[in-house]
């Protein structure tokens, strides 16, 4: 008997399978299937989940609506009028709609917290390198997080420990010294609070997550989770993370250097090289096949991130946009460790982290999307416009998610309320110092 015995579960179509292809949602990858399964999806197997079939995702990754992939939009599970979110819609419309207890998805900067949050699911986003990315199809490899959909948090932690192990053929994946250590002082963390008695713990509200273009549904919702932490006996604490602004431009030269990098490799010689492209029409060299291949194998969205992401690597912008949103990242990562009462496990102790003892706190909480899940035709209209400026318009969706990838932070969506305007879901996001995933995912249980 495994820890997961006879879950059913889906995989998100970014994770290598060798009995049912892997698209990513793309043209490019129509038909192909990977002679491996990835780490997690063997780990999975091995507890005992019975994986149901793969889930479509906004392609290769790239969304918030899911409605940019080849195998067609992903509804809403209660309603055909709203998306379900991106990029894992399909992983979170499937939990949503009970047909899975649990899903796979991945989140790179709140692939699995944005539609959780849409679909009244929970999203859980491990630390940076809990869990294994080989054989997940990478798209920004400094941010790819495997993620966890399902239902209650209770099933996100059980399929948590099933997949949180170190893995050699994953370099970012953190060895097991650190996990020990890490697990010591989370279970310490853990042995002080429980359901319904959170006297002691302390929650961070930052001022800086309150953005003009959040819904005041969505605030209704952040303000009865805040309540109703209090009523358990936890201490509310407001605090800055003044770099808060930053992160949705620096995780977007970030996440779109990397892609045009990783995606170089669909060249049409390498992966299913004569099926998009009829070579012996249109080949006159071989820049004409790689460019064919690529015009006809990638949707707009991900030719845009392309030409944005390598526009950011060329010499004339890489100082002034690249390294600028690098030094971004660490001062967002710096806010959060200024924040946190834990130690950031990633430095030498010796390193002091800076900040007023007063202000420290446990955990933060903050809204996981502005409003909740959008309208079908609002998202399609703007989709097919093919106007480049409605379609960066679409990255706001991601401003309360983007800072815990860029950080590196264990992050998760729990669903909280409903909408007084629309009666659909809104999650609340909960995020604590790194590696302490654990540690969250207890807390995460208090607010369900
Ligand atoms: N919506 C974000 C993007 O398009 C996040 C995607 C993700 O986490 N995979 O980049």
């Amino acid at each position: 008997m495994g820890p997961l015995d006879g879950m059913l579960m889906g995989i998100k179509d970014n994770f290598c399978t060798s009995t049912l292809p892997t698209t990513c949602g793309s043209v490019m990858l129509k038909g192909f299937t990977s002679p491996y399964d990835a780490t997690v999806v063997k780990l999975l197997e091995a507890s005992g989940a019975i994986l149901i079939g793969k889930t479509n995702m906004d392609e290769f990754g790239m969304g918030s609506a899911n409605v940019y992939s080849d195998s067609g939009v992903v509804q809403h599970p209660f309603t055909y009028r709203r998306v379900a979110g991106g990029s894992s819609g399909g992983s979170a419309a499937a939990v949503g709609m009970k047909m899975c207890t649990a899903a796979l998805g991945s989140d790179t900067g709140g692939s699995v917290r944005l539609p959780a949050s849409y679909c009244g699911v929970v999203g859980f986003k491990p630390s940076y390198g809990r869990c294994s990315r080989n054989g997940l199809v990478a798209y920004a490899n400094s941010l790819d997080t495997v993620g966890i959909l399902s239902g209650t948090v209770k099933q996100a932690s059980v399929v948590y420990d099933a997949i949180s192990k170190h893995d050699p053929k994953d370099p970012s994946s953190m060895p097991d010294k650190l996990r020990s250590k890490l697990d010591e002082s989370d279970s310490i963390l853990r042995s002080q609070w429980t359901k319904g008695n959170l006297k002691g713990l302390v929650v961070g509200i930052p001022q800086e997550y309150y953005v003009d273009p959040m819904s005041d549904d969505v605030v209704d919702v952040w303000r009865s989770g805040i309540q109703f932490l209090k009523e358990q006996g936890a201490t509310i604490q407001s605090i800055s993370l003044p770099h808060t602004h930053l992160a949705l431009p620096a995780y977007y030269i970030i996440a779109l250097a990397e892609a045009s990098s990783n995606l170089a490799r669909y060249d049409g010689v390498r992966f299913e090289k004569d099926k998009h492209t009829d070579v012996s029409k249109k080949v006159s060299g071989d820049m004409m096949l790689y460019a064919d291949t690529r015009a006809e194998g990638f949707g707009a969205e991900v030719q845009r991130r392309i030409l944005l992401g390598t526009h950011v690597l060329t010499a004339g912008t890489f100082d002034t946009l690249f390294l600028p949103a690098q030094k971004a990242r660490r001062l967002i990562q710096a806010d959060f460790d200024q924040v946190f009462y834990q130690h950031n496990a990633l430095y030498e102790s010796s390193v002091e982290q800076e900040g007023q003892e007063s202000t420290k706190v446990h955990v933060i909480l903050t809204p996981s999307a502005i409003s909740s899940a959008p309208r079908m035709t609002d998202v399609l209209e703007r989709h097919e416009s093919s106007n480049d400026v409605k379609a960066v318009d679409a990255y706001m969706n991601d401003v309360m998610t983007v800072p815990a990838s860029l950080a590196g932070l264990p992050a998760i969506t729990v669903p909280f309320g409903k909408s007084a305007v629309d009666g659909y879901p809104i999650g609340l996001q909960l995020m604590a110092q790194y590696g302490h995933d654990g540690f969250l995912l207890s807390i995460a249980n208090s607010l369900a």
